[in-house]
């Protein structure tokens, strides 16, 4: 392997202004947290960067931990030369060298931020390009589209040269938007939807409604396996799960057949307000998406959605089928989505839910309902799954929220 390091760019956090510093450091602390895997590595903090020394660490493994990372635009692979013409001229030949096979064109992106370095810029793009292109085979100079963009950059002490770039996953890092409650079925869009979150840098917790022995262990399984899978783009999600039974049968008792799945929402969403402002959350989000299904026209919506004044966050909303289900290849939910299982919202449900409820009906219909009692039983019955206490991790995420 050439390459001695990895340089860590970030995204947007360079249009932060005064939170910049803040945004940098959850996010060198979730890189270190999610390097941990690779104890030979070096890291440094810089301005512009993170710095990553390999000591021959794997350099493919190590990407690939980095580019599920949020707040990461590139990951620059480099190596390090001496502040001498000499070597750098070496460094750049022997990068240059190294991917020759797959390369026809290239272009030296020079900056000389050493102003005590004798070379320019544009001397140095020049005397570099000259020294490769004698010293190789139909390779020519592209600056408009070249295969490879060699960056050199002077430093005070050292010229880095970077070759291989990987793209991030952008976003803004773990944690510098708070803390958002994710609604999580076991169904395709919930995941996606509480991946997209995580993108714009919220920290999530999770709740499931299920309703045993109507839905068994594997429902649970398959949402404690996709909860795992979370874990991978942010800090650790904790997971929350929530005893409805006794709920969807008071409903299917007391409420009209066609009111009983917005009568369950209704229900759900209170809870979840309570656990959310239980554990410090500020919105709530889920996986709806507009007009997919009967619950989720505006009508639906309008109408579920009075029971919280807390936001409710639905990241999918103007997304079709399609387009989430690639999200959800891309993050590796899919196939856990996908396994057979028994939905707790399709319990006790008529075949053709109403889908246009309207408040005023629900209300009516709520008057005599236990709302209160049955939503402290099911507070009381939570049961919250830590999976990184189950896997013996520790997070210094928790010293940052
Ligand atoms: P998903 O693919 O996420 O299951 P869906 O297309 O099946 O969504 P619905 O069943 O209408 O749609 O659910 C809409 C949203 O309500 C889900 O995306 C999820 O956020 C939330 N939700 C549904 N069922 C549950 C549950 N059992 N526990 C927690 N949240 C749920
Ligand atoms: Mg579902």
């Amino acid at each position: 392997m050439i390459y001695d390091y990895l340089i860590v760019r970030f995204g947007e956090l360079t249009l932060k202004g005064k939170n910049r510093n803040k945004f940098i450091d959850r996010l060198y602390v979730t890189v270190k947290e999610k390097l941990k895997p690779f104890p030979q590595l070096k890291l440094k903090r810089h301005f512009d960067d993170i710095e990553i020394q390999l000591n021959n660490e794997p350099i493919q493994q190590v990407t690939d931990v980095l580019t599920k990372i949020f707040g990461i635009q590139t990951i620059r692979a480099a190596i390090k030369v001496e502040n001498d013409l000499e070597s750098i001229k070496q460094g750049a030949l022997k990068i240059i060298k190294s991917e020759e096979a797959n390369i026809k064109t290239f272009k030296i992106s020079a900056k000389r931020k050493n102003k005590k370095f004798p070379t320019g810029s544009d001397e140095l793009n020049r005397t570099l390009g000259g020294h490769i292109l004698t010293n190789t085979e139909d390779i020519k100079v592209d600056v408009h589209q070249p295969d490879i963009n060699l960056r050199v950059e002077v430093m005070e002490h050292e010229t880095r040269i970077y070759g291989k770039d990987f793209k991030g996953a952008g976003g803004l890092p773990a944690g510098s938007s708070g803390k958002v409650l994710l609604m999580l079925s076991g169904g395709i869009d919930s995941p996606v939807a509480g991946y997209l979150m995580q993108k714009r840098g919220a920290v999530l917790e999770a709740i499931h409604f299920h309703s045993p022995p109507y839905t068994n262990e594997r429902a649970r399984q398959k949402v404690i396996d996709l909860t795992e899978k979370l874990n991978d783009f942010g800090g650790q999600v904790k997971l929350h799960i929530v005893p409805f039974t006794d709920i969807q049968i008071q409903i299917r008792d007391k409420m009209p057949d066609n009111y009983r799945m917005t009568m369950m929402r209704r229900m759900m969403l209170r809870i979840a307000e309570k656990l959310a402002e239980k554990r410090g959350a500020l919105a709530i989000a889920t996986g709806e998406s507009l007009g997919q299904v009967a619950s989720q026209t505006l009508e639906s919506m309008n109408t579920i959605n009075e029971v919280t004044n807390l936001p409710v966050l639905r990241p999918l909303l103007t997304m079709d089928k399609v387009e989430i289900i690639d999200i959800a290849h891309k993050i590796n939910t899919y196939d856990i989505s996908i396994r057979p299982y028994e939905d707790c919202c399709t319990l006790f449900l008529p075949s053709a839910p109403k889908t246009k409820p309207n408040r005023e009906h629900a209300n009516k219909f709520e008057i005599d309902f236990p709302i209160n009692e049955l939503i402290q039983e099911a507070i009381d019955g939570i049961e919250t799954i830590d999976l990184r206490e189950q896997n013996n991790k520790t997070s210094l995420m928790d010293e940052l929220l």
